[in-house]
């Protein structure tokens, strides 16, 4: 089990090399690399790309006010963000959670990219970097989402971290050189387009500023509010112990994010592809990779209990937790 040590004291002892950075699946850190000495710097692409969208939105509400254009980006969020980004890009391509063909692999991954955050490679990277900073003994507020709402909200929506010394970070060969995967990295950005001509044949104009536009800008800024108040507090199933960084459950969330809300679970079996891992925790992501295996397109697919417990990792008592009782087993 890890030693937990207070902030300023491994901060100290991390700076005086005394601390070391340990390594994760595709994160390996170099002799020189650090994981706190880096910058916050605006991202013009990032922040231009979200303004974009959000300009447009404007457009949308005040001139294309149509239930039939709402109803069009309610289903296109729900299929490129549960199908896409939740079990294509999250649980499959990250981490691996559970097999599928190749073929219908790539097109939830390409649903993931068009939730619009990054392309494959971008998002393993962003996923992957946040991970092995909160696995350090210590992790600056950047990585940590340590910083108040709004600041918090300009930094992961509009700014991007640059460590001075980065660690060398890999990707798995079957993924990096996958010709799908690297057209859809150059071009994750234009990859909005077939989808935009798709729905300015099906609705015109209101269409493609609801389904385009307004969807993007929710995903994004949604996507940002479940890792800011996932990473600050809330219930807890469990902790684990030594690191600065943990992970909460948002009760309630389950059906608006498809299951991402239980990122307390996440936290403490991360190659699970249930995250409602207890009774009760609506979880649509694994609903639908449970369709998947039903129809023979889902298989291997791993739970809490098909790995080794992650270092550390306590039950947190019902006396601190009360909706979590300790005698709870998995389900
Ligand atoms: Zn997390
Ligand atoms: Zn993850």
């Amino acid at each position: 089990m890890g030693t937990a040590v207070s902030r300023p004291d491994a901060t100290r002892a991390h700076q005086r090399g005394e601390v070391p950075l340990v390594a994760t699946d595709r994160v390996f850190p170099r002799a020189e690399t650090s994981a706190i000495l880096g910058n916050i710097r605006w991202d013009a692409a990032k922040s231009i790309w979200w303004f974009g969208h959000a300009a447009g939105s404007v457009v949308a509400v005040t001139l294309f006010a149509r239930w039939d254009a709402v109803a069009a980006m309610i289903t296109l969020t729900a299929l490129t963000i549960c199908a896409g980004h939740s079990v294509g890009m999250h649980r499959l391509l990250i981490h691996r959670s559970f097999d599928a063909p190749l073929w219908l692999e790539r097109v939830l991954v390409w649903l993931g990219t068009l939730v619009g955050m990054a392309g494959p490679f971008g998002m393993i990277r962003a996923h992957d970097m946040r991970d092995w900073h909160q696995r350090q003994t210590v992790c600056p507020p950047h990585p940590s989402h340590g910083a108040g709402f709004w600041r918090d909200a300009w930094w992961q929506m509009h700014c991007r971290y640059d460590l001075d010394h980065e660690p060398d970070f890999v990707i798995e060969d079957r993924v990096a050189s996958d010709p799908f995967y690297r057209l859809v990295e150059r071009t994750w950005m234009a990859q909005q387009l077939p989808v935009a001509l798709l729905l300015y044949a099906l609705g015109g104009a209101a269409w493609v500023f609801w389904g385009i536009c307004v969807r993007v800008t929710l995903s994004l800024t949604g996507h940002w509010a479940v890792g800011y108040f996932a990473h600050r507090t809330g219930h807890q199933g469990w902790v684990v112990a030594g690191l600065p960084v943990q992970g909460y459950n948002l009760p309630g969330l389950g059906l608006l994010t498809f299951g991402e809300n239980w990122h307390g679970n996440h936290h403490a079996f991360p190659h699970s592809a249930r995250l409602g891992v207890e009774p009760g925790q609506r979880d649509p992501g694994f609903w639908l990779i449970r369709r998947l295996e039903a129809l023979g397109l889902a298989r291997s697919i791993r739970l809490p209990e098909s790995t080794p417990p992650r270092e550390g990792l306590t039950r947190v008592s019902a006396v601190s937790n009360p909706s979590c009782a300790p005698e709870r087993t998995l389900s």
